[in-house]
C-alpha cells in the first residue's frame, strides 16, 4: 500500500475551518488508498506569539524552556486535527515529537535530527489511523523536548517521508508551488511544475521562503519527492525531484537577496592561512558570509572580498578589524548598497553560454557588476542596489523564465518517481540523519587562470570578455571579479589549459582595448572541489576546507562556493597535496 505524507504549515491550520480543511484532504487521501502520515506546525502565527511571551518574563530565556514552550504550539494543532478527522468519521492518533520517537542532538532551539522510530506509527497506519505528527519537535538523549529550528516542520515531514520510504511527501502551504522568481518581486514570475533539489537549495539559500533548506537537503539525501502545493485549492503545484523542468533550458530559476553588503579587504598578503583566519574570526560572530571573492594576487597581495546581510555589517567589520595584526591587510572597504542577483540551473553544468548570457543583458541594460561568482549550477553578480529590480527583471526575461519550456512537464503525473537512493542505505551508512555529506573532492588539473587586472570599471566589461573568448569556442568553467582598488574591476576566469594560450590572445585584445593594467596567465592550476549534502546548514565547511590547505602551506588562489560545493584554485603542482590533506580533513564525513 502506498505511503504519503501530508504537511500542513502554519496558515493551513490557522482557524478551525482551516483545520477541518486540512483534515478533509488527509481523510479523502486515505479513501484513495493510501496511508497517510501529517505533519502539522502551530496554527497562524502562535509561535510567534509564543516567542514574544517568553521575551516579556526574560529578555534571554533559556534555550531548554524556550523549546518547551515552543513546542506546545504543535501539541494543540495535532490534537485538534484528531479530533478534526474523528468529528468527519476516521480514525486518527496524534503524537509529539517524544511519543514518535524522533531523537534529535541536544543543541535546543535549533536540534538536529539523529534518528526516528518508525514501529509506532507505522503499528498505527496498519490499524486504520491517520497518523498526526507534531512538526518542528523531537527529544534528546536525556528525554529533554527539542525544537529543530524556525520552519522546521518541513524538515520533520520530509524526514518522516524518508524513514517510512513514503511515495510521496506533499507540503500543503499558503503558496500554489515554486516560482521561476519570487512572484511578490516580478509580475512575469511563472510557476512551474517541477524543479530539482539542487536548484530549489540554492533557491532557498537565495531567499526564497517556500521550503526550509534543511528539509531539501534530506529529501535529496534519501530521495523523497516532494510536492509543494496550495492547500486552500486543489491545483496541482510543484514537484522537488532529482531532475530539472526542462533539459533544454540552462536556467530554472532567478533570485534576487536585497539588502546586501560588500566588505572589501585590500591588499592582503597572498600567502597560506589568510582565507582562514579572515573567515573563522567573522564565524565567530555566527555571521554567514555569502558570496566569497578572492582574486589573483599580484606582488605577494590579493584582494578578497565577500557579501553579508547588510544589517550584519558593522559586527562584520568589527571581525575584520579585529583580525588586523593576523590579516596584515591595507585597507579594509565597505558598500552597503547592493544587492545580489542569481540565476540558478542544473543545465548550467552541461551548456555553455550562460555566463555571457547573462553580462550581455545586464550590460544592455546599462548596469554595472561589482562582483561575479559562478558554480556548477549558479552564477550571482552583484550590483548597486538601485538597479538590483531592472538586473532581476531583465535576467528573468533574458533567460525566457517567463516562457513555458517546449519540454517540461505537462503534470505532475507524469514526473518520475523512481527512486535513485534507496533511504535505509543512506541511513545506515550515517552516524545521525542529519550529518553533513561529503560526496566527493576532486582535483582537476586541466585547467589555467586568466586574470585581467585593474580593469577601469563600467557597464559591459564581463560581457566583453566572454563573449570573445565564447567566440573562439573555449570553455570557461570558474568566473570571478572582484573590486579592485579604486573600483577597478578585477577579473579572473579558468579554461581549459589545452586553450590557455588562445585565450591569453584573447584576453590581451580585449584587456588593452578596456585598459586593463596587467594580463597574467597562470597556465598551470589545480582546481579542488568539495561537493557534498549540507554544506549551507553545516557552515564551516569552507573554514574546515582553508585550514586543511592552509596547515599543509598551500595557497588559495582563487575561491567560489555554493550550496552544493566549495571550489578552490591552487597552484598545479600543488594539487595532488591538496586533494590528500583534504580527503584527510573530510575523512569522517566523506560517502563511501
Ligand atoms: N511552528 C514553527 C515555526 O513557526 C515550525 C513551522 O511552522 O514549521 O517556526
Ligand atoms: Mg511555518
Amino acid at each position: 500500500m502506498s505511503l504519503i505524507v501530508q504537511k500542513f504549515g502554519g496558515t493551513s491550520v490557522a482557524d478551525c475551518e482551516k483545520i477541518v480543511a486540512a483534515a478533509r484532504k488527509a481523510i479523502r487521501a486515505q479513501k484513495q488508498g493510501h496511508q497517510v502520515v501529517m505533519v502539522v506546525s502551530a496554527m497562524g502565527k502562535n509561535t510567534d506569539v509564543l516567542v514574544d511571551l517568553a521575551r516579556q518574563i526574560n529578555d534571554h530565556p533559556p534555550a531548554r524552556e524556550m523549546d518547551m514552550l515552543l513546542s506546545t504550539g504543535e501539541q494543540v494543532s495535532v490534537a485538534l486535527m484528531a479530533m478534526a478527522i474523528h468529528s468527519l468519521g476516521a480514525k486518527a492518533v496524534s503524537l509529539t515529537g517524544a511519543q514518535i520517537g524522533i531523537k534529535t542532538d541536544s543543541t535546543h532551539t535549533k536540534a538536529r535530527i539523529i534518528s526516528i522510530e518508525t514501529e509506532r506509527v507505522k503499528e498505527l497506519l496498519d490499524a486504520g489511523n491517520i497518523v498526526i505528527a507534531a512538526g518542528f519537535q523531537g527529544i534528546d538523549e536525556n528525554l529533554n523536548i527539542t525544537t529543530l529550528g524556525r520552519g522546521g516542520s518541513d524538515t520533520t515531514a520530509v524526514a518522516l517521508a524518508a524513514v517510512l520510504d513514503a511515495d510521496a511527501c506533499e507540503i500543503y502551504t499558503d503558496v500554489d508551488g515554486v516560482y521561476t522568481t519570487d512572484p511578490r518581486l516580478l509580475a512575469e514570475a511563472r510557476r512551474v511544475l517541477q524543479i530539482s533539489y539542487d536548484e530549489m537549495l540554492e533557491l532557498a539559500s537565495l531567499g526564497a521562503g517556500v521550503m526550509h533548506s534543511r528539509s531539501v537537503e534530506f529529501a535529496k539525501k534519501f530521495g523523497v519527492p516532494i510536492h509543494v502545493r496550495s492547500s486552500f485549492s486543489d491545483i496541482t503545484g510543484t514537484m522537488i525531484v532529482d531532475q530539472p523542468e526542462s533539459n533544454t533550458r540552462p536556467v530554472g530559476g532567478a533570485a534576487m537577496t536585497k539588502n546586501e553588503a560588500r566588505v572589501t579587504i585590500e591588499g592582503v598578503p597572498d600567502v597560506p592561512g589568510i582565507s582562514h583566519e579572515l573567515f573563522h574570526s567573522i564565524a565567530s560572530k555566527a555571521i554567514s558570509v555569502d558570496m566569497i571573492v578572492q582574486d589573483i594576487g599580484a606582488d605577494g597581495r590579493a584582494n578578497i572580498s565577500f557579501t553579508v546581510p547588510r544589517d550584519e555589517l558593522e559586527q562584520t567589520l568589527d571581525a575584520v578589524r579585529s583580525a588586523s595584526d593576523i590579516l596584515k591587510y591595507e585597507n579594509v572597504r565597505h558598500d552597503e548598497e547592493v544587492s545580489k542577483i542569481s540565476v540558478v540551473g542544473l543545465g548550467m553544468a552541461e551548456q555553455s553560454g550562460v555566463a555571457d548570457k547573462m553580462f550581455r543583458v545586464l550590460a544592455d541594460n546599462k548596469i554595472n557588476i561589482q562582483m561575479i561568482t559562478t558554480s556548477e549550477i549558479k552564477i550571482s553578480v552583484l550590483v548597486a542596489r538601485e538597479d538590483a529590480q531592472r538586473a532581476l527583471a531583465a535576467v528573468h526575461s533574458g533567460f525566457l523564465l517567463d516562457v513555458t519550456p517546449d519540454d517540461a512537464p505537462e503534470s505532475v503525473a507524469a514526473v518520475s518517481r523512481e527512486r535513485e537512493h534507496d533511504a535505509a542505505e543512506v541511513v545506515s551508512r550515517l552516524r545521525t540523519m542529519e550529518d553533513l555529506t561529503i560526496d566527493s573532492i576532486v582535483l582537476d588539473d586541466s585547467q589555467s587562470v586568466i586574470a585581467l587586472r585593474r580593469v577601469p570599471d563600467h557597464p559591459g566589461i564581463a560581457a566583453r570578455v566572454f563573449e570573445a573568448i565564447a567566440a573562439e569556442g573555449i570553455l570557461v568553467d570558474m568566473i570571478v571579479q572582484n573590486v579592485g582598488r579604486g573600483d577597478a574591476a578585477n577579473l579572473s576566469l579558468t579554461v581549459p589549459k589545452s586553450d590557455s594560450e588562445q585565450a591569453l590572445v584573447v584576453a590581451k585584445r580585449i584587456g588593452d582595448e578596456l585598459g586593463a593594467e596587467e594580463i597574467l596567465c597562470k597556465a598551470d592550476a589545480a582546481k579542488l572541489s568539495v561537493s557534498g549534502i549540507g554544506l549551507r546548514s553545516h557552515t564551516g565547511v569552507g573554514i574546515r576546507m582553508f585550514r586543511a590547505l592552509s596547515d599543509a602551506g598551500i595557497n588559495v588562489e582563487l575561491i567560489n562556493t555554493s550550496e552544493v560545493m566549495v571550489n578552490v584554485i591552487v597552484e598545479g603542482k600543488q594539487g595532488q597535496a591538496g586533494l590528500d590533506v583534504l580527503n584527510k580533513a573530510f575523512a569522517d564525513v566523506l560517502l563511501d
